[in-house]
């Protein structure tokens, strides 16, 4: 078994991104990122300092805009407008969950899908299943970005994905298919899980769901991708997949933590780049 080393890929493309930040710099570009976030998870909290970190450490300009749990969907929206037309914005990103009362699909259409750096807007999420340019869900790009990095093979591959959410499972399908994978999707009604994850060469698992992949479900030498992130009862980070038990059977594994979560910064990143280099080509 080896490991999908998540820690070690980020890195390099954070000293890549950092290098990309300094050139645009030169031509008096900072790119900017603005995070909404609402309410007060403790979780959402997390992710979005971690996010504003990476900014920090490759020189991109972050700024967030925390609002109340109760605060009226309309002030989501005027927020997102007000940074639709901020110059210095090049990327915009409502961290989610968004509260019950809150329609998520209203405030993510407000964002300009050319500053949809998470990739959610449906024309963004349209662009990828057509293979177009656009802005890629920076978790699935993170797993295909990993998995070429270990130079593992996707073409003609039997692809299991378990997990059919709009920001992982779809869009991964998309970017499996685009590499001509032949791509099997479950989820929460999936009858028989066990016999779709057994025909996987490739199995990716976006549920939330601690243990819920077992070495009896795997067949040898499959290549897993754990995208799951769950707290155990001794509060340690978790995956989805049973890893002591699994890592025995398979090819390849990525670890919870250290796999897809740092990949997924990394991604979000390089979108802002790509985001802050259309500037350049504005001028
Ligand atoms: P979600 O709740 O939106 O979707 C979960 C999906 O799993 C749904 O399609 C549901 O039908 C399916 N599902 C639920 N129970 C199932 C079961 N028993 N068998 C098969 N399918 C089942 O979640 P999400 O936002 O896609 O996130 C999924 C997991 O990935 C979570 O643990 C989340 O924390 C994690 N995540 C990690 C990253 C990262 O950077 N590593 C990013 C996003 C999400």
């Amino acid at each position: 078994m080896k490991l999908l080393d998540g820690i070690k890929l980020s890195n390099e493309i954070k000293i890549d991104i950092k290098r990309q930040v300094q050139a645009l710099k030169k031509h008096d570009i900072t790119p900017g990122l603005a995070v909404i976030i609402v309410g007060d998870d403790t979780a959402s909290m997390t992710y979005v300092n971690m996010k504003s970190k990476a900014c920090d450490t490759v020189g991109i300009y972050s700024i967030v805009h925390k609002m109340p749990a109760n605060i009226n969907e309309q002030k989501i929206i005027d927020t997102i407008n007000m940074m639709n037309n901020n110059d210095n914005i090049d990327g915009i990103l409502v961290q989610l969950p968004l509260p019950n009362n809150i329609d998520e699909s209203k405030v993510i259409q407000a964002i300009n899908p050319q500053k949809d750096v998470d990739g959610f807007h449906p024309f963004n999420i349209g662009s990828i299943s057509l293979k177009l340019d656009g802005f890629i869900p920076a978790t699935p790009y993170g797993v295909i970005k990993l998995l070429k990095q270990y130079k593992i093979e996707l073409k003609g591959k039997n692809v299991c994905i378990v997990g059919a959410s709009n920001i992982v499972g779809k869009p991964l399908m998309s970017l499996f298919l685009n590499e001509y994978a032949t791509v099997q999707i479950c989820h929460i009604y999936t009858k028989n899980l066990k016999q779709h994850t057994l025909n996987a060469d490739i199995l990716c698992v976006a549920v939330g769901k601690i243990n819920l992949i077992t070495s009896d479900m795997i067949k040898e030498d499959v290549i897993v991708v754990d995208i799951g992130i769950n707290k155990n009862e001794q509060g340690k980070l978790v995956g989805d997949v049973d890893f002591d038990d699994v890592s025995k059977k398979c090819e390849y594994i990525s670890p919870v933590p250290g796999g897809v979560g740092p990949m997924t910064i990394a991604m979000l990143l390089d979108n802002t780049i790509k985001s802050a280099k259309k500037r350049k080509k504005d001028e």
